[in-house]
């Protein structure tokens, strides 16, 4: 196999005097979708943050064969690393357009630009219908889409979606999931974090479990989704 996309090593993070995280480790290769599932306060955001470098971190994170303990996020942004954050993070007085202008801040490829505003368009119709509109008035699971849109339209090579099923109907979900299953059927590698283990395992290729802020299981997602003890504190079986 060739090597990992992104290689995150003995990664620990103290917030204070909490230590969030104790060493986790693990690695994404280009064209998977690999999920971070676990309860509340397991180190699943924290991890994200780190490897966007918005929370300080010892340990290593490897990017594209780039160590990135020195990189600042906006250069990470740059390398290809793009995040939808939990709570989706959109600015509530911007319109929709504004929004996604955002993601394309460090960008000066126009025609490129256009293109992948146009792609984002066709994932989600709905984000095209409501351009103008103030991104606060949007559904949650409009913001949702605005947030991963926002996120494509770095280009980036990996995506870290954090919660994309937080606080959304059902039926919204599911259709959150099938787009993210789509984009990685077009090549997008990803990175997921998320609460609801069973969609997360559905879509994803492999998976790790953490727990009190380390990596207690690694498996393939399918033989999580079997897995006793899985089954029982993650799957509500
Ligand atoms: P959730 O799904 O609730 O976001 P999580 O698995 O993503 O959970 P984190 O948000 O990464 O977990 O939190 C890991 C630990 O770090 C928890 O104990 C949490 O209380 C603590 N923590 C997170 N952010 C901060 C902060 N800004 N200040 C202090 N402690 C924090």
């Amino acid at each position: 196999m060739s090597a990992p996309l992104l290689t995150v090593e003995n990664l620990e993070v103290f917030y204070g005097a909490i230590q969030a995280l104790k060493g986790v480790s693990f690695t994404v290769h280009e064209g998977e979708i690999v999920s971070l599932i676990g309860a509340n306060g397991a180190g699943k955001t924290t991890t994200l943050r780190a490897i966007s470098g918005l929370v300080p971190n010892i340990g290593q994170i490897s990017f594209a064969g780039e160590n990135l303990n020195s990189v600042p996020t906006f250069k990470r942004v740059s390398l290809g690393i793009a995040q939808s954050p939990e709570g989706r993070g959109v600015f509530p007085q911007m319109s929709v357009l504004e929004n996604l202008e955002m993601g394309a801040y460090s960008r000066k490829d126009k025609a490129q630009i256009k293109a992948d505003f146009e792609m984002c368009y066709q994932l989600f119709p709905r984000l095209k219908e409501r351009l103008h509109q103030m991104a606060g008035t949007l559904s949650g699971g409009e913001q949702q889409m605005l947030a991963i849109s926002r996120a494509l339209i770095c280009r980036p090579k990996l995506l870290l979606l954090d919660e994309p099923s937080l606080g959304l109907a059902p039926i919204i979900v599911a259709q959150i999931f099938e787009i993210i299953k789509k984009l990685n059927a077009e090549g997008m590698t990803i990175l997921l974090v998320e609460q609801n283990a069973r969609m997360a395992l559905k879509i994803s290729h492999r998976a790790y479990v953490l727990e009190t802020g380390r990596v207690v299981m690694q498996d393939s997602a399918q033989n999580l989704l079997n897995n006793d003890e899985v089954r029982k504190s993650y799957l509500g079986v």
